[in-house]
C-alpha cells in the first residue's frame, strides 16, 4: 500500500492521498520498532553520566534509577525495582602505571589503562617499583623459574607470561598467585590488544596483584611503578528493574531479559561505556515495552532488566531464586545481550523447553529474511537466559554474530561512535512475529 501510494505521487495532486500517507508514517511509528528510542537509550545509558554502570561510583544504580523513569514514559502498567546484594572488587581510584626498558634509574614510560593495561578482576591494589621477570615460554622449565625468583635481582619480582600460557601450566603459576609459596611480588599476563577488562569472578579479592597488560607494553621492561587502588565493596546494594504491561490473560506471560549493568571503572578516569554490551539489548527490551503498552498483548508481558550480569549473572540468578511470576507461568523468555553489532547472521541459543519454539523462529527468519540465518549454539552460562534455563523455563537467548563491534567486547572501545544499529529492527521484528505466531 505504501509503495502504490508513492507510485501515484501524493504530493502533486490528491490531499487524500498525503493524508493517508501521513497516517501510514505514523503507525509505522507506534506500531513497531523505534530506531530513534533505541539510539537515544543507549546513548544515555553510554554516557559518562553512568561511569560504564559498575558498582564504585554507583553507576548501575543510576542507570536503574534511568530505567525505571524509561519504562514509565513507555506506558507500561508497573515498574518496580527489586534489590539483591553482591560482593564486588572495584577500581574507583589512583591507576598509575610506569615501566623502565632500560637500567634502573633511567626514565620510565606511562602506560595508559585500558590501552596499555587493565586490571585482574579479582586483584587487589598495587603499589610500589618491582623487577619485572619474564618467563621463557620457549623453553619452559618451572623448577628453573622457582629457582630464578630466588636470586636477590628478583626479589619481589612481578613475573610476566602470555596468559594462555599460564592456563596451561596452571599448577606452577598457581602457586605464584599464593601467599608464602614464593617471594614474587604478583603477575603480569600478557593479552593482545584491544586489551580487556573483566568482572565475572570480582566477588573476592586474591593475595597478590594480577595485571593484563599489552605484549607490546611489557616487551623487554625490566622495572615497573605501580600506584593502582582496588576497592571491596561487601554487600553492596543493586537492583533489577520489573516492568510490566497487563496482558488480556494473567495466566502465562512472556518475559524479556537484558542486563544493563556492565564493566564499570578502571581507575578514577577511565569507564567502560558498554554501548553493544548490554546497552543495546537494554534498549531493544525498553522499545518492546514502549510496543506493547500501546498494543495491549494477549498475554501479561514482563521486562527484566537485570543488575550484575557481568559480575556473573547476580541479577539474573537472583531473580530465579525470587520471581516475581511463578517460572512455570513463562510461555517463552526472550534474553537480549549485545545485538549492536552488524553482522547479518544472528547468533542464538536454546533452552531444552525452548527448542520447542526454535523451528517457529527458523520458519518466520527463513520467510521475511530478518538474518540470512539462525546460528544455534550450545547453551552455556554466558548471559541471563542460563539461570532460566536450567530451571526448565522456555527460552531463547539472541546476540548477534561477529560483527565490526565485537573486536570491541569488554574494552573501552564499546561505546556509541562503535556501536551497530543494523540488527535491532531484525530482532524486534523476529520476537515479535514470534509472539504472535506462537
Ligand atoms: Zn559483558
Amino acid at each position: 500500500m505504501f509503495i502504490s501510494y508513492m507510485k501515484h505521487s501524493p504530493f502533486g495532486g490528491s490531499r487524500r492521498g498525503l493524508l493517508i500517507l501521513l497516517l501510514a508514517f505514523a503507525g509505522m511509528q507506534v506500531g513497531a520498532q523505534d530506531l530513534a528510542h533505541y539510539k537515544r537509550v543507549i546513548k544515555e545509558l553510554a554516557s559518562a553520566k553512568y561511569q560504564g554502570r559498575g558498582y564504585a561510583k554507583n553507576g548501575a544504580n543510576k542507570a536503574g534509577i534511568f530505567l525505571e523513569k524509561e519504562y514509565q514514559k513507555a506506558g507500561v502498567d508497573g515498574v518496580t525495582l527489586q534489590p539483591f546484594k553482591l560482593d564486588i572488587n572495584t577500581f574507583p581510584g589512583k591507576m598509575e602505571v610506569e615501566v623502565n626498558s632500560k637500567i634502573q634509574n633511567s626514565k620510565f614510560k606511562k602506560l595508559t589503562p585500558g590501552v596499555d593495561f587493565s586490571m585482574r578482576e579479582y586483584s587487589p591494589g598495587i603499589h610500589g617499583e618491582f623487577p619485572v621477570y619474564h618467563v621463557d615460554t620457549l623453553n619452559f622449565d618451572a623448577d628453573r623459574m622457582f629457582a630464578d625468583l630466588q636470586k636477590p635481582e628478583y626479589a619481589n619480582a612481578l613475573v610476566a607470561c602470555e596468559f594462555w600460557f599460564t592456563y596451561r601450566h596452571k599448577e606452577a603459576f598457581s602457586r605464584l598467585q599464593k601467599a608464602g609459596e614464593c617471594n614474587n611480588a604478583g603477575l603480569i599476563y600478557t593479552w593482545p590488544a584491544p586489551i580487556k577488562f573483566f568482572k565475572a569472578y570480582g566477588h573476592r579479592v586474591v593475595e597478590k596483584p594480577i595485571l593484563w597488560v599489552t605484549p607490546e607494553a611489557i616487551e623487554g621492561v625490566q622495572r615497573l611503578r605501580a600506584d593502582v587502588d582496588n576497592m571491596f565493596l561487601k554487600d553492596y546494594s543493586c537492583f533489577n528493574v520489573i516492568a510490566k504491561v497487563e496482558g488480556e490473560r494473567h495466566d502465562s506471560c512472556y518475559v524479556f531479559t537484558a542486563h544493563y549493568d556492565h564493566l564499570g571503572n578502571l581507575g578514577d578516569k577511565i569507564f567502560y561505556a558498554g554501548a553493544n554490551d548490554n546497552a543495546s539489548g537494554t534498549a531493544c527490551i525498553v522499545t518492546l515495552a514502549a510496543y506493547y503498552a500501546k498494543h495491549k498483548p494477549q498475554y501479561d508481558m514482563y521486562f527484566l532488566s537485570f543488575s550484575g550480569e557481568d559480575a556473573n549473572l547476580r541479577g539474573s540468578e537472583f531473580f530465579a531464586n525470587n520471581p516475581v511470576v511463578p517460572l512455570s507461568q513463562i510461555k517463552y523468555l526472550f534474553n537480549i545481550d549485545m545485538i549492536g553489532d552488524n553482522n547479518p547472521v544472528q547468533y542464538c541459543e536454546c533452552s531444552d523447553e525452548g527448542m520447542r519454539g526454535y523451528q517457529l523462529f527458523e520458519q518466520i527468519n527463513a520467510g521475511k529474511k530478518y538474518f540470512t540465518s539462525l546460528h544455534r549454539g550450545d547453551l552455556a552460562a554466558n548471559s541471563d537466559h542460563y539461570p532460566f534455563a536450567t530451571r526448565h523455563v522456555p527460552c531463547i537467548f539472541l546476540e548477534n554474530e561477529k560483527g565490526d563491534a565485537f573486536q570491541y567486547y569488554h574494552t573501552i572501545y564499546d561505546t556509541y561512535k562503535t556501536v551497530r544499529f543494523d540488527s535491532y529492527e531484525p530482532v524486534f521484528r523476529l520476537v515479535t512475529d514470534f509472539i504472535e505466531k506462537y
